[in-house]
């Protein structure tokens, strides 16, 4: 707290894995004589710059930029880009750090990363957009590339986003290589890079439920967020047979006591991304449902639940409803979204909870085989990247249960597993370069 005044996020996810570190580095003198867990937790460099743009209406518009670099260990910076009003030094620190271990759970060569600014995007016109996408890469580029960091999607940074700085990229610099994940298809994009991050959340549900004999069909699931994660997240969980009841926005939540099915998902995917529309809209397209201004779906009772919206989103008080409510598993499709307090209900409660940096890694893994993609000039067939998504949360739920099975129980104890696996491959790499 004292090294990071007022980052508070920072802090708290630095928190979080400390916790679990320190008791399985306690009997390794090398980790603590090397400062292991320091050095990741103090960016290689935070890169802060001015982005300025012109509005429709010819005003000068000033926003900041950041990207931080957290560590590349193990590979390339890699890690989103986030365009949010609540954007600060803080949230990108911590979405960095967190990144590190998410990324090294998918046993792909990436480092961690993460940037953004505080613009907002809602309420602007393309061109707008477009205008402070190519601001913000005018300065970025610099800093970027296909072997020293490679941005992709993250809040407010979609298809169209990506595409913007990525045309911008390779104007200011006359190459055409992988500097950015997320790109559409006619120029390098990846199949199911979209649908990735949802669907391999749930297929974490899905391997830790079977870990205790059951399965998704027949599960109710309430669901946070109506974007990118939260939509397909949605579509999968209705594939595997369950019933999704919420999803809900910054402004509210919609609760479908029928069920959340394909069509409903589809409409809401258009809705929200073509239409940039409300989550509130839902109701009077579909008359099964109800609005909640102001609230998050935490007290709508379910079998399991899929925070995809945002940090801090669900605090102690919503997880100790959830639990009285008999939810028997979380899968975090969103970054840090359950609270310290959370956490350790959830943990005491002994109930299944994965979170993000274990769950959500589906998106970046799939961006790692874009990378892959894009460096070899190929791109793969969606059947052969749907068994290497498949794959990959398989592999982390078993890193998982490798480092995080708690003793004398038949439990796993997700973060702690996802800690140290993720911590292990990093640390070793750096004390393979010695002091650096
Ligand atoms: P989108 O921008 O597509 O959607 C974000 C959703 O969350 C929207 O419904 C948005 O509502 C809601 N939301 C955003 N901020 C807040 C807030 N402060 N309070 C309440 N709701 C909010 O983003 P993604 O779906 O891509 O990302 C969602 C989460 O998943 C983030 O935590 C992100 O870091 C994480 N993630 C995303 C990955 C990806 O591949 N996209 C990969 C791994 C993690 P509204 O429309 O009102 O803004």
């Amino acid at each position: 707290k004292k090294r990071n005044p007022g980052q508070d996020e920072f802090v708290q996810a630095v928190q979080e894995v400390a916790e679990d570190i320190f008791d399985f580095i306690k009997d390794k003198e090398e980790y603590h004589h090397y400062q292991i867990l320091r050095r990741i937790a103090e960016p290689d460099r935070v890169i802060s710059f001015r982005v300025c743009w012109e509005d429709d209406r010819g005003n000068i518009r000033v926003q900041r930029g950041w990207r931080v670099q957290n560590n590349n260990a193990i590979g390339p910076y890699k890690g989103g880009i986030r365009f949010h009003p609540s954007v600060t030094e803080s949230v990108l620190k911590f979405l960095a750090f967190e990144q590190t271990f998410k990324n090294s759970l998918t046993g792909l060569p990436m480092g961690g990363g993460k940037g953004g600014s505080n613009f907002n995007p809602k309420g602007k016109s393309d061109h707008e957009v477009m205008r402070f996408c190519q601001s913000f890469m005018t300065e970025l580029y610099r800093h970027v590339g296909a072997d020293i960091d490679v941005p992709a999607g993250d809040i407010g940074v979609g298809g169209r986003e990506i595409g913007y700085m990525f045309g911008q990229y390779k104007r200011i610099t006359n190459q055409f290589t992988g500097v950015l994940t997320g790109k559409g298809l006619s120029y390098g994009g990846s199949l199911i890079r979209t649908e990735a991050t949802g669907y391999g959340a749930v297929y974490f549900l899905k391997e830790m439920l079977g870990h205790i004999g059951q399965e998704v069909a027949g599960k109710t699931a309430v669901i946070s967020g109506s974007g990118n994660v939260a939509t397909h997240a949605a579509e999968k969980i209705v594939q595997l047979g369950g019933k999704v009841l919420t999803l809900s926005d910054s402004q509210g939540f919609i609760h479908d006591p029928d069920g959340i099915d394909q069509a409903k998902i589809d409409w809401v995917k258009v809705h929200k991304t073509r239409r940039r529309g409300r989550i509130s809209d839902y109701v009077t397209e579909f008359r099964s449902a109800t609005y909640h201004e102001g609230q998050r779906p935490w007290a709508v009772p379910c079998d399991v639940v899929l925070p995809c919206a945002t940090q801090n989103e669900l605090n102690g008080a919503d997880a100790r409803t959830l639990v009285a409510n008999g939810c028997m598993a979380v899968s975090e499709g969103a970054n840090m979204p359950t609270d310290l307090e959370g956490v350790h209900v959830f943990k005491a409660a002994g109930i299944l909870y994965a979170p993000g940096k274990a769950a959500n890694a589906g998106g970046v893994a799939v961006s790692g085989l874009e990378m892959s993609q894009n460096s070899g000039r190929i791109a793969w067939k969606e059947a052969e990247l749907q068994q290497h998504l498949v794959d990959i949360m398989r592999g982390i739920h078993q890193r998982c249960v490798e480092y995080g099975g708690v003793a004398g129980t038949q439990r796993i104890d997700y973060v702690r597993g996802a800690n140290i696996a993720g911590f292990k491959k990093v640390a070793e790499a750096m004390l393979a370069y010695g002091v650096v």
